[in-house]
């Protein structure tokens, strides 16, 4: 970064989750000379708090929002193209009960739609499945009141944070700067224009300025901070915030992740809650079930989000009664999460009915006329939204905008059928690493599992796995560090291998973690001994329940 600072760039994105990461991609792709700024690391916000679908929205058709549903569903097409590796069908069933209130006729209708709107779509369409039909293809569901059901396709994500940080790879490779642990602290106005910004390097605590070309244009992708952003006004060294009013109205929405239990399915229930008919989720998801969301008014601290022992309640409880079968208990959750949706701010209105469209806000209607925030965007739209906000950046800089070539390209790790690396890395590779884990890493890296592998060539013992029960190698940490930006032991476990959800929340990894980043990375054991202790916080702060911690 060093050399960068003292670059002039055209387009300043704050906020390296998905949408931050979309629009980079998309600036850089086009030639805009682009730097994305991340306070924290990438897809640390809410990018990696969700249900991890790509998905239209079936909800979303209750409350007429078809212009979203349509751009969703076209996204999901796009991105189980150009992200086959990242982005997998997902067999979904809906069970319709009489006493609830989305009756069996309503579901068939809806399902109708949304086969409609998708067209254009490779996967395969509904199927409505009468009673007795329902029963026997899915025996451990509650059959009292029950009417049938409907079964359908959308798109699953299981590591969203890999999504994002391809596609920050992506950007960085079309010559992107892209920082993360850099936190905006202020955005310097002059008349109508932002300047510069002043940033924090976060390990470090140097501050530097990251300057705009005369033309630049400033993207606000902080999610649910970009009212906190948006604060960070400053002229002639006063404060002087860019918005009076509340831009984002954030919703909390949590989630457990258990074992899989008596009566689990192979495919994944959207299920309406039998205490307040919410929609829920039960989705297969790492060899284990993710089941949420809740959707709460949130006012909190954004920074330290975390499952309520009531919210946990309250999905078990659900999960009981729509699977008696399951039986689960406190005990039986492994893990939690949750996340702030960064909805817009809109008084008077239950959670669950506020609109998940996205509003790109000018800030021009406030005095200045470089800087666009983005309220609202969803992990599955996160395309669209990048090459929307470029298409608006070049009509601010005044330039006629390049065709947008997300829409084809696939991410980095997308495997071609004509790619013969694949099979040749098979054959090399199966020698000394079981195929089983070669599978794995092309299951989670794509086609760049075969750099994944190459770093064992000249040092073997990183073929080893990284704890016996999890398929991960140890090459996987020096990747992480060397080729994808990670900085901490939070960023290895939990955001680019999954290995913090499994085997008590990864805690057994640690110390090869510490030996491997010292012995291959040149990382001190002070910092190593530090990172540990940061990681242990974070569980405790983000994915392990209270009630777990106290009982400890
Ligand atoms: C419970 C839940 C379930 C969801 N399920 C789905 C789903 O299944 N499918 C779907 O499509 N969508 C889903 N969503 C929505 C989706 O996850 C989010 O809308 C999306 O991830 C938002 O991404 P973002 O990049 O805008 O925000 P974020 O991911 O929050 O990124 C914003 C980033 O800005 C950074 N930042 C903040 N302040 C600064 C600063 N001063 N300087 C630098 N950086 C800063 C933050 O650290 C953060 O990383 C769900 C959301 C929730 C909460």
């Amino acid at each position: 970064m060093t050399n960068d600072r003292q670059q002039t760039y055209d387009l300043i994105v704050i906020g390296g989750g998905v949408n931050g990461a979309g629009v980079a991609r998309d600036g850089a792709l086009r030639g805009l000379k682009t730097i994305l700024l991340e306070k924290n690391d990438f897809a640390s916000g809410t990018s990696s708090w969700s249900t991890r679908l790509i998905h239209g929205g079936l909800r979303y058709l209750e409350y007429f929002e078809f212009s979203l549903v349509r751009e969703s569903l076209r996204e999901r097409e796009v991105l189980l193209q150009t992200a086959p590796h990242l982005v997998k069908p997902l067999l979904l069933t809906i069970p319709v009960y009489r006493s609830r209130s989305r009756p069996y006729w309503k579901i068939q209708a809806g399902m109708l739609l949304y086969d409609t709107l998708s067209y254009d779509k490779t996967l395969p369409p509904h199927r409505m499945l009468p009673k007795t039909k329902f029963l026997q293809l899915l025996r451990s569901i509650d059959p009292e009141d029950l009417s049938g059901g409907a079964q359908y396709y959308d798109g699953q994500v299981a590591f969203a944070e890999r999504l994002c940080l391809e596609t920050i790879i992506s950007a960085a490779e079309a010559g992107a700067t892209v920082c993360n642990y850099t936190e905006v602290t202020q955005l310097h106005r002059q008349g109508n224009r932002i300047t510069h910004l002043s940033c924090r390097d976060v390990p470090t605590g140097e501050e530097f300025t990251v300057t705009g070309s005369d033309r630049a244009v400033i993207i606000n992708t902080s999610g649910p901070w970009v009212d906190r952003v948006c604060s960070l006004g400053v002229e002639n060294g006063e404060s002087k915030p860019i918005s009076q009013t509340a831009k984002i109205g954030g919703t909390k929405g949590s989630h457990i992740v258990v074992d899989p239990f008596p009566g689990a399915l192979d495919s994944a229930l959207y299920v309406e809650a039998k205490t307040d008919g919410r929609p829920f989720f039960i989705v297969p998801w790492l060899g284990m079930y993710l089941i949420g969301t809740t959707d709460l008014p949130y006012r909190g601290n954004l920074d330290r989000v975390k499952a309520d022992d009531d919210e946990i309640d309250y999905l078990i409880a659900e999960t009981n009664g729509i699977i008696p079968s399951a039986a689960l208990t406190r005990s039986s959750v492994k893990f939690t999460y949750s996340g702030v949706r960064p909805l817009p701010n809109t008084e008077g209105k239950k959670p669950g009915s506020i609109t998940r469209k996205h509003i790109l806000f000018d800030h021009t209607s406030e005095g200045i006329d470089n800087l666009i925030s983005l309220i609202g965007g969803k992990l599955t739209t996160y395309r669209h939204v990048g090459e929307e906000l470029v298409d608006a950046a070049f009509r601010k800089i005044g330039r006629s905008a390049p065709p947008c070539p997300t829409l084809k390209q696939p991410l980095p790790g997308a495997i071609l059928p004509s790619d013969d690396r694949i099979r040749e890395a098979v054959q090399n590779y199966r020698k000394s690493i079981p195929l089983n884990t070669i599978d794995y890493l092309f299951s989670m890296y794509g086609s760049r599992a075969i750099e994944v592998l190459a770093l064992t060539d000249k040092a073997p013992d990183l073929a080893e796995a990284i704890v016996p029960q999890l398929l991960d190698i140890k090459a996987q940490i020096v990747y992480a560090i060397r080729s994808e930006y990670a900085k901490t032991f939070v960023d290895i476990n939990r955001r680019r291998t999954p290995i913090a959800f499994h085997d008590n929340y990864g805690f057994p990894a640690l110390s090869v973690l510490a030996e491997v980043a010292i012995e291959h990375c040149g990382w001190t054991r002070e910092t190593c001994d530090r990172l540990i202790e940061e990681y242990r916080m974070y569980m405790e702060k983000n994915c392990i329940p209270d009630y777990a911690i106290e009982e400890k």
